[in-house]
């Protein structure tokens, strides 16, 4: 087990800036600059099932963030390994079930506070058991909105529990997977890239700290971050592959 504060984490990833040299436009010096990162970094991607390949909305992604780590805090105090949708872990990855155990202990430091702030009907009018038949997808996402996700983040044990949840959807670096999970996608290739991978990690830094700093909170850096090894080799091959086609 390989325990790494994520900041000495993205100190490893020297390459991200030149994704966001060649995606970013100048107006990244401009006061609003995190807002306009985080579009910039989601204008990376597009949603497949959009005719035009728009990039997901902001308002898409809390809603599927916050539905899925209050779905499995409930997994886990049901015991249950979740085998589908953004909380699917692959069994057979060791590492995957040692952040599922970090997870599994910050539940359990937290229960008698994080049961009743994940119950599903403590949520948006359209969230859960609370959701109205008709309701359209649309609506769902845009009940997300910044005041509920404000108090959404507001206990310690959400943000720290969150930012273990992070570390957990993404244990598996393979774009196919994440593609998958999220249900956009990072290109139209036929095979992803090394690119891939380093607008992933961009997605990664964005829903960890940028999203919670935007709702006024400061994210909880928890150190009980399980770096897989196989991360480190694509890792490895994704900062070649960016050195060579910068030489080519
Ligand atoms: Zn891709």
């Amino acid at each position: 087990m390989v325990k790494i504060s994520v900041l000495k984490n993205y100190k490893m990833l020297p390459s991200m800036g030149q994704v966001i040299a060649k995606t970013i436009p100048p107006f990244w010096n401009n006061p609003s600059r995190k807002s306009r990162h985080e579009s910039c970094v989601l204008s990376l991607f597009y949603n497949p099932k959009s005719p035009i390949f728009k990039p997901p909305k902001k308002e898409y992604l809390r809603c599927k963030l916050i539905r899925g780590h209050k779905r499995i805090l409930r997994q886990i105090k049901k015991c249950i390994i979740p085998a589908k949708t953004l909380n699917r872990i692959d069994p057979s990855n060791p590492s995957a079930l040692r952040q599922y155990e970090a997870l599994r202990n910050c539940y359990y430091r937290n229960a008698d506070e994080l049961d009743p702030l994940t119950e599903t009907v403590k949520g948006p009018i359209t969230d859960g058991r609370a959701k109205r038949k008709s309701a359209w997808c649309e609506d769902i996402e845009n009940s997300f909105n910044m005041s509920f996700c404000r108090s959404y983040f507001a206990p310690n044990s959400i943000r720290e529990s969150y930012f273990l949840y992070v570390e957990l959807i993404f244990m598996e670096l393979d774009a196919e997977v994440l593609c998958d999970k999220f249900d956009f996608h990072c290109c139209r290739e036929k095979n992803h890239s090394g690119e891939c991978i380093e607008k992933w990690l961009l997605m990664k830094n964005i829903i960890q700290f940028d999203m919670i700093r935007e709702l006024d909170h400061e994210p909880i850096v928890c150190s009980e971050i399980i770096l897989p090894n196989y991360g480190l080799d694509k890792l490895k091959h994704a900062h070649s592959e960016m050195i060579s086609q910068a030489n080519m």
